[in-house]
């Protein structure tokens, strides 16, 4: 834990295992932090608001500016944080890193972004202006996928805006978060403007019902999605919730062959299919998916599947046992409803030490169909399904009718179809021959539909907002030289 810019043990009898996914052995145990220690670390953020309000913005921006010099330096030792617990391969983990540290690029712009509006003589020598100021204690819930990144979508921006941020990590992989946020504080970040508690249920619903908590940014599964927006709403507090997904890609006859191929491949086994835009969801218009499908395959089974210590890997283990066998049940259910499997990578040979890894290689299902089990669930495995459409028509009414509007893309070389996709489909995030198109921090991250609770979205203006609230200034200093100033007025009489 990080409670007022301190690494801290925690005094709690109750801890959780962290497994190391590529080997099954425990590595470490997280605490479920205490009722006094979480009180503590909100207590702390407090403290620290009061303070690190007001500091200059633009000192705080170069705060981030030394925290992102640090970043840098840190990576290849953060990324090993990240890979021994989350199992990710090392340039997989480094590549994440430097993903959140755009973040941190879009987070020193913040005395640009904090900037309010004005208007003169919105009335007789009345001026008007408005601030964007911060909300207070701020709260960050992550999930296991991202490790470092998703925090980075968080606090940067958070108290770059001048709030203070109580973060909770994932529990499966908690350590590297810790790690990133004691940097935060060596880059000069005082004490309690980021503090660090750990656990599950407990310190979930502890930051949803506490009065201190202005808002909670949240990432992670449906189930916990849709709890912390009802519960942390409900207590008036300011929520926004990036959930699930179902990612669709529609593949049209005419894409680059080549080009298509590659980013297919890599965009639904990358990261294991552990990232929530993996394109996991191909649509085949016409006589693609015949043309296409060896060489998809042959090119799957060709990423080596190991550890992160291995230079070479392309493919890492998933995050636990647990995963590991939702995995397999979906792959057996599409097998059962009539699905054909192009690629099996269950039960996959891997280097001597590995054996107690939750490995699973590239698997590829073909002939599947909206109503089976592997289509109506999040698979979250390095596992692709294929489906087929008639018409681009067909394919955006495939997509439009999944409850999951997270990302989306198109592979084709015809502006017409292009631009049909682009305004027709329903969902937040859409690529055009780009396989993962998650947008630039200037930009928001725009799930939608079931992907998505909340009004505010992560990164761009709309994080901005997100983390201040808005204050309008009507002044009236009227001149000495004016005559006969009415004192008495009717407020809703001037026009
Ligand atoms: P998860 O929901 O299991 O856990 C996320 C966080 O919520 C963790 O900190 C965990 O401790 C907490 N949590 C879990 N269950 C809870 C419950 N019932 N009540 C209260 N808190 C709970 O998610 P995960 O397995 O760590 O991450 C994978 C999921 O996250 C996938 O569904 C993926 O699509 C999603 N994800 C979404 C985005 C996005 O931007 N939309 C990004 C990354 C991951």
């Amino acid at each position: 834990m990080i409670i007022n810019g301190e690494r801290r043990i925690s005094k709690t009898d109750q801890w959780i295992d962290v497994t190391d996914p590529s080997t099954g052995q425990v590595i470490a145990r997280v605490p479920e932090s205490t009722p006094e220690e979480m009180e503590e670390a909100f207590q702390s953020s407090y403290e620290a608001f009061q303070s690190w309000k007001n500091v200059s913005v633009f000192k705080r921006a170069r705060i981030m500016a030394e925290y992102q010099r640090l970043l840098v330096r840190d990576t290849d030792k953060l990324a090993e944080s990240i890979s021994r617990e989350q199992g990710k391969t090392f340039n997989d983990a480094k590549g994440s890193i430097f993903r959140g540290q755009e973040v941190i690029e879009h987070a020193i712009a913040m005395p640009t972004l904090l900037q309010g509006e004005a208007l003169q003589q919105v009335g007789n020598e009345i001026d008007i202006k408005s601030y964007r100021e911060p909300l207070g204690v701020t709260a960050g819930i992550t999930p296991f996928n991202f490790p470092i990144m998703c925090g980075l979508w968080m606090f940067p921006i958070s108290i770059t805006a001048g709030n203070s941020m109580v973060i909770k990590p994932s529990e499966q992989d908690p350590t590297s978060m810790v790690d990133a946020i004691e940097l935060a504080l060596e880059a000069g970040i005082p004490p309690g403007v980021v503090n660090c508690i750990h656990g599950t249920h407990r310190a979930v619903n502890t930051i949803c019902d506490h009065p201190l908590v202005q808002s909670i940014s949240f990432v992670g599964g449906d189930n916990a999605g849709k709890h912390i927006f009802a519960r942390g709403t409900a207590n008036g507090k300011r929520v926004q919730s990036n959930m699930g997904a179902k990612n669709h890609g529609i593949i049209l006859p005419d894409c680059d062959f080549d080009s298509t191929v590659g980013a297919l491949v890599g965009s639904g086994f990358g990261a294991a299919g552990q990232r929530c835009m993996a394109l996991t969801t191909w649509v085949f218009v016409g006589d693609s998916y015949e043309r296409m499908v060896d060489h998809i395959v042959e090119k799957a089974r060709s990423l080596k599947v190991s550890d992160w210590k291995d230079p070479e890997a392309d493919v890492g283990p998933v995050i636990s046992r647990t995963s590991l066998d939702r995995i397999h049940r979906l792959i057996a259910s599409a097998e059962r409803q009539g699905a054909k499997i192009d690629l099996d990578g269950r039960n996959p040979t891997v280097r001597a030490g590995l054996e107690g890894g939750n490995w699973i290689a590239p698997t590829v299902v073909s002939g599947v169909t909206p109503d089976m089990d592997i289509y109506k669930e999040e698979v979250f495995g390095p596992v692709v399904i294929c489906m087929k459409a008639d018409s681009l028509d067909d394919a955006i009414q495939i997509i439009n009718r999944n409850p999951y509007g997270n990302g989306t893309a198109i592979f084709t070389r015809s502006g017409n179809a292009a631009r049909k996709f682009e305004y027709e489909v329903d969902a937040g995030n859409v690529g055009i021959n780009v396989p993962i198109p998650v947008p630039l921090p200037a930009f928001p991250f725009s799930g939608s539909r079931g992907s998505f609770r909340g009004d505010t979205h992560f990164y761009g203006k709309e994080g901005v907002k997100f983390f201040t609230k808005s204050k309008v200034i009507t002044s009236s200093w009227p001149s000495r030289a004016v005559e006969a100033v009415d004192h008495m007025k009717m407020p809703t009489f001037s026009k």
